[in-house]
Order: C-alpha cells, then sequence, then structure tokens
C-alpha cells in the first residue's frame, strides 16, 4: 500500500483528527469519500471534513480515468482541478489517447481552455501562452468536434484568441 496517500478526517466532537491510508488509487478517485467514521477517542461517529493527501496527478491514475466512466477526480468540476500548466503534457497525452471517452476528452479540451482563459484573464504566465496556442490548434478538429460541449464562458474568450469561430 502507498504510505503517501491518506485521508485525514477531524472528528466532529472533539476535533481528534485521524489517518486513514488508501492505495493512491482509491483516494485519487475519492472511493472513500463516504466511507462510515468511527472516532478511535471519543467513539463519535460523525467526521468534519476529510483532508486529502494524494500524489500529484500521473500516468497511473489518469491512463485508467480516460478509460472508465466510474470513476472521477472530483465531483464536480473536475477540468478545474485538471486546468494546471504542470500538467499539460499529461493533459495533451491522454486528449491524443485513442482509448480516451468522448466524455473525458471533453474534459480535457476545457481544462486546456481554462488554462488559457485564466492567462487571458489574468494577464500573467503569459510565457506558456505561444506553447498553448500551437498545441490546440494541432487538435483543431477536436475543437471544432467538441465546441458545443464546452461551456460559453470559455469558448467565448478561447475560441476567439485562437482564431476560430
Ligand atoms: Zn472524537
Amino acid at each position: 500500500m502507498d504510505t503517501d496517500t491518506y485521508i485525514i478526517r477531524h472528528c466532529k466532537k472533539c476535533k481528534h483528527r485521524q489517518r486513514y491510508d488508501y492505495p493512491k488509487r482509491e483516494v485519487a478517485f475519492g472511493l472513500h469519500d463516504d466511507d462510515p467514521f468511527l472516532c478511535s477517542k471519543c467513539n463519535y461517529d460523525s467526521s468534519d471534513y476529510g483532508e486529502v493527501h494524494c500524489n500529484k496527478l500521473d500516468d497511473d491514475i489518469l491512463s485508467e480515468w480516460i478509460i472508465n466512466p466510474d470513476v472521477y477526480l472530483l465531483e464536480q468540476d473536475e477540468e478545474l482541478f485538471l486546468a494546471d500548466i504542470n500538467y499539460l503534457d499529461l493533459l495533451l497525452k491522454y486528449l491524443d489517447d485513442k482509448k480516451a471517452l468522448p466524455a473525458k476528452k471533453i474534459i480535457l479540451l476545457e481544462a486546456l481552455c481554462v488554462i488559457v482563459y485564466d492567462i487571458i484573464k489574468d494577464d500573467k504566465d503569459k510565457e506558456h501562452l505561444n506553447r498553448l496556442k500551437d498545441e490546440l490548434l494541432k487538435r483543431k478538429q477536436l475543437l471544432h468536434d467538441f465546441k458545443d460541449s464546452i461551456m460559453a464562458y470559455l469558448t467565448d474568450v478561447v475560441y476567439p484568441f485562437l482564431g476560430l469561430k
């Protein structure tokens, strides 16, 4: 078992912090978010929240995520979670993976659009813009095919920036 992936739950009553070790995959996909809790100090059965300690995204996690419709990195807003310039190479790699489910490709594409959107809106990290533009334009067909599935606040800003309709 990976010892560096775990969740710490806080007892709602006595605030005791209890650590639960799980394999990386199970933490990454939130498989234990609703597990029962029992405080080892006061026996109270409700915890406040979990501090999730998990390795950054990697090939183990993403190679399953793109093909398995039943696993989630987050319950919602997965594209915001993935929208990190440090993940750029991973996002592109799995966007190009022929095994990736269309629903996952849309999320990956959205994540890339969020990165571009944030750079344009915040006017920083501009050094990444040229590469992002190049990489996205190499995948013009995907942008075209999935346009209606990508949130409008993103397409309204990112598509004109790329010179796309
Ligand atoms: Zn307690």
